[in-house]
C-alpha cells in the first residue's frame, strides 16, 4: 500500500515516529510493565511526562515567566466559556473572522456583555477586516487567529492596548511569536500539537482574578494552574501523544524551522492554485492562512468538483473536501504534513487539469 496524504483539518495527521512511540508506550510505558492507557496520574514516571511536556511548550514557544501553561479537557469550544468565565467584567470585543470567532462570541455574550468589534461576514469570512480601533476600556479583546474553515490567518502578533486572548487551535506552533503579547492562547490540541482529547492554554498569571463573580472550580483557570493540570484526571494518553509530538518538533529544528517548511508547502500549493484554470482560490491573497488552503473549481468548471474529490482519492490524497459553509476543496497542511504530500497534491491538480483541457 501506498501512502496515504492525509489533509485533514482535524482530528488531523501525526508525525510518525510520535505514532511508533506510542504504540510501544500501550504495551508499556517507560519500562513500567504497564500501559500508557493504566498508568497512575499520580506515578512519578507521569509526572516526568507531564513535566516535560511543559517544557517543551516553554522551549519551543519561548513562554516568559510571567505565562503558565496547563492541559484540560472539553475542547476549545468550552474554552469559549472559560474565557468569559475568568475574564469578562464589565465587556469585551471580538473579531468576528468566521464561525469558530462567532461560537466564542455567542458564549461571552450570554455571560456578560460582549461584542463583535468588525467582522467579514459581508464577504463570507474571506478576509481578516483591518482599521478597526481597539477601545480601551475593554477587560479583553478576543481573535481567533487562524481560521480554519475559511482559510484566512492573522499572522502577526498585534499591538493591543488592553489583554489579548487569543485561540489558536489551528495555527500554535506553525510559527514562531511573542507570546508575552497575549494575555491568553489557548486551543484543541488536535489541529497541530497532538490527537484529540486535550487542549492547551497559555495564560499571563497577573490577568486572572480580575472578576467579582464565582468561577465553578473546574473553569476557574487557578484550580488547574495551582494543581499542575491534575486538579482531576487529566487526559493521559492525549497529553502523552501531544509530548511526542513537540518532541518530534524539537528534533526538526523547533518552531522556526517548521515555519520556514510550512510556508514553503504554502506557497507550493497556492502558486498551483493561481497558475491552475481549472481552480481559483476563496481567502484574499493577503490574509491566506499556512494551514488551511481553501479552493473552489474555476467558475465554469463547477460540475467537475466531486470528479476532482474522487480523482485524488484514487491517488491517495485524503481529506480535501472543504466545509460546507465555504465548498469546494480544503487542504490542511499542518506541521505533521510533509512538503511530499504537498506535492503529490499539486502533482494532482495538474493531472486532472491536463485531462479536463
Ligand atoms: C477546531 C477549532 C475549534 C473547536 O475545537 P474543539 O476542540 O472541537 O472544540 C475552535 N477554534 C478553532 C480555530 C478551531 O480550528
Amino acid at each position: 500500500m501506498g501512502k496515504v496524504h492525509v489533509f485533514n483539518a482535524g482530528p488531523s495527521v501525526l508525525p510518525q515516529v510520535a505514532i511508533e512511540n506510542a504504540i510501544e508506550a500501550l504495551k508499556d510505558f517507560k519500562g513500567t510493565g504497564v500501559s500508557v492507557l493504566s498508568i497512575s496520574h499520580r506515578a512519578k514516571e507521569w509526572d516526568a511526562t507531564m513535566e516535560e511536556c511543559r517544557s517543551l511548550w516553554r522551549e519551543l514557544l519561548n513562554i516568559p515567566d510571567t505565562h503558565e501553561i496547563v492541559f484540560l479537557s472539553g475542547g476549545a469550544s468550552l474554552q469559549f466559556l472559560y474565557v468569559a468565565m475568568n475574564y469578562l467584567e464589565r465587556k469585551a470585543a471580538y473579531l468576528e473572522t468566521g464561525e469558530w470567532a462567532k461560537k466564542a462570541l455567542k458564549e461571552a455574550a450570554a455571560i456578560g456583555d460582549a461584542y463583535a468589534i468588525a467582522s467579514s461576514a459581508d464577504k463570507n469570512y474571506s478576509y481578516i477586516p483591518k482599521g478597526y480601533e481597539i477601545p480601551t476600556d475593554l477587560d479583553y479583546f478576543h481573535i481567533t487567529t487562524n481560521n480554519t474553515i475559511y482559510g484566512t490567518e492573522i499572522k502577526e502578533d498585534i499591538d493591543c492596548p488592553v489583554p489579548l486572548i487569543a485561540d489558536m487551535s489551528s495555527d500554535i506552533m506553525s510559527r514562531t511569536m511573542d507570546v508575552g503579547k497575549y494575555a491568553l492562547i489557548y486551543g484543541g490540541a488536535q489541529k497541530n500539537v497532538g490527537p484529540a482529547g486535550v487542549i492547551f492554554a497559555i495564560i499571563r498569571r497577573d490577568t486572572l482574578g480580575k472578576v467579582t463573580r464565582y468561577i465553578p472550580t473546574m473553569l476557574d483557570y487557578r484550580t488547574h494552574i495551582d494543581k499542575l493540570s491534575m486538579f482531576n484526571t487529566p487526559p493521559v494518553f492525549a497529553i502523552f501523544m501531544m509530548n511526542e509530538t513537540l518532541k518530534w518538533l524539537k528534533s526538526i529544528g523547533g518552531v522556526e524551522a517548521i515555519h520556514k517548511i510550512n510556508e514553503e508547502k504554502a506557497a507550493l500549493l497556492y502558486s498551483e492554485i493561481d497558475r491552475n484554470s481549472l481552480f481559483v482560490g476563496t481567502a484574499a491573497k493577503e490574509d491566506r492562512s499556512i494551514m488551511n488552503v481553501c479552493f473552489v473549481m474555476a467558475p465554469g468548471y463547477e460540475t467537475l468538483q466531486d470528479e476532482f474529490l474522487a480523482f485524488a482519492k484514487e491517488r491517495k490524497l485524503i481529506g480535501l473536501k472543504g466545509h460546507r459553509s465555504v465548498g469546494g476543496f480544503r487542504a490542511s497542511l499542518y506541521n505533521a504534513c510533509t512538503p511530499e504530500d504537498v506535492l503529490a497534491l499539486v502533482n494532482c491538480m495538474k493531472e486532472f487539469e491536463n485531462l479536463k483541457k
